[in-house]
């Protein structure tokens, strides 16, 4: 396996304390929590944490319509629904997605083929596919409505002071003056490379993959009949993912240097050199705008919070996308962090006390371990052809078909339904 340790690659533009122009904390806005990141993650967290009636602002570096037209598609397992319900959202979310009913799971070419159905979960589907902007609509639709939050957009935090029990917050806007915010809390939903969280000096270890993820929208001939395929090859893990109007999400995992040069191709040869690795079950498949590549990487942050900042979603892990874990798993980070907000507040206690915080990484980071090893076990057992390995795993896949507790089990895991089930409660009375 080719891994590498991930070097940390983006300057740190925040510093602390003592760095900079220090901004005087009285002419700052004054808010209970400054998000920063308006992607899935940091909406989820301030629509939570307004509608628990606390006074916060988001703030969101790319301009609202960049920020919703990333061009991703998510599978979200049913936990993540519920945070959705929870939220007042899902039955906005719910017509614009497609749900699967079926999960087929093969390796290669082998025959053997596990079905996860509906029945496996006892529920009447196994879980849903949402466009990136389907998703993050809704969440600023649920913004809105929220007189208490405040979306400053497009802005760029360049710097966080910590001062007693706030936080100074100091943010840029293209032709505006520099603002500043302060809060008890910080909460840093800014992604993979977190500026906040290398600002606060939190180590972080992990790999980048030798593999790249190329994704694509496709139209396929035949109707997706509400499927999603998993199929393990060599050369890492291949899915497509069933969406509205008939149109499919491939996510497939690949050696940089194929990912690379797939993005080199035509229309033509890209969908001749997917149909050469995934057949034609679906009759002809035809490519809808443009295949792109990301990187791949495991990371994980020693610790997820410190006095006055939690890490969420990406900035504080990121997996193999194998599975579709990633932003389920950052969907519960909120909702946990907003839990134990709640709960403090209820109580009338200092709900960014560092004891509260602690609460929020004890709860999610054993969880998110599990996966982000989970996730890596099963790209490096699948990923390759020595034999031994190839007997363990077409065994696995005899057992899980034919075992319907394990089947059954394995995709509770992958629904995220084996976990300490984080619920939004809104409307604190205390607030
Ligand atoms: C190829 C691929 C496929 C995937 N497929 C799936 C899938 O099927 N299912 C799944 O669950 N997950 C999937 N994931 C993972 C998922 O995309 C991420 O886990 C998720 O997007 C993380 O969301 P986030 O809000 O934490 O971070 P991001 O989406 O990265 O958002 C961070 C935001 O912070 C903003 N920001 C950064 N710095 C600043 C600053 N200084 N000031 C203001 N704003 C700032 C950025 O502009 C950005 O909008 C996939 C990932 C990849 C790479």
């Amino acid at each position: 396996m080719h891994t590498a340790p991930i070097v940390t690659d983006s300057p740190a533009i925040y510093h602390e304390c003592d760095y900079g122009v220090t901004p005087n904390p009285t002419d700052a806005r004054e808010y209970d929590v400054v998000i920063v990141g308006g992607g899935v993650i940091g909406n989820v967290a301030a629509c939570a944490l307004g509608q628990a009636g606390l006074k916060v602002a988001i703030v969101e570096a790319e301009a609202q319509s960049l920020a919703s037209d990333r061009g991703q598609a998510y599978s979200i397992n049913l936990l993540s629904v519920q945070v959705f319900e929870d939220l007042g959202l899902w039955q906005r979310i719910r017509p614009q997605v497609e749900t699967y009913r079926s999960v087929q799971l093969s390796d290669g070419d082998y025959r053997k083929v596990v079905q996860f159905s509906p029945q496996d979960l006892g529920r009447e589907t196994i879980g849903y596919v949402a466009e990136h902007r389907i998703l993050l609509e809704a969440l600023q639709y649920g913004l809105n409505t929220l007189p208490n939050v405040d979306c400053i957009c497009p802005a760029t935090v360049i710097e966080t002071v910590k001062k007693g029990d706030q936080t100074i917050v100091r943010l840029v806007q293209a032709s505006a003056p520099a603002q500043t915010l302060s809060a008890k809390l910080v909460i840093a939903a800014d992604g993979s490379r977190s500026p906040l969280r290398q600002a606060a000096n939190i180590t972080t270890y992990g790999w980048q993959y030798w593999q790249s993820c190329i994704v694509a929208f496709i139209q396929p001939e035949h109707p997706h009949k509400q499927t999603a395929y998993e199929r393990f090859q060599p050369d890492g893990p291949f899915a497509i993912l069933p969406l509205p109007n008939g149109l499919c999400r491939i996510v497939w995992t690949a050696p940089r240097a194929v990912a690379d040069r797939m993005l080199t191709l035509n229309p033509d040869e890209f969908m001749a050199e997917l149909r050469s690795r995934y057949g034609d079950h679906m009759g002809k498949l035809t490519l809808v705008g443009q295949p792109s590549v990301f990187p791949v990487r495991l990371l994980h942050s020693t610790r997820y919070v410190k006095p006055g900042l939690a890490l969420i979603g990406d900035a504080a892990h990121c997996c193999h996308p194998v599975g579709g874990q990633g932003i389920n798993l950052g969907i519960r980070d909120a909702a946990a962090l907003v839990n134990v907000i709640e709960k403090a507040l209820a109580q009338d206690k200092d709900f960014a006390a560092l004891s509260v915080l602690k609460q929020y990484e004890r709860w999610r980071m054993g969880e998110n371990l599990m996966v982000l090893g989970l996730t890596d076990t099963l790209t490096r057992v699948f990923s390759n052809k020595i034999w031994p390995i190839v007997l363990i795993r077409r065994v696995s896949l005899w057992i899980l078909q034919d075992i319907s507790p394990i089947r059954s089990l394995v995709l509770r895991h992958m629904q995220g339904l084996t976990g300490k089930a984080p619920r939004i409660v809104g409307q604190n009375p205390k607030v």
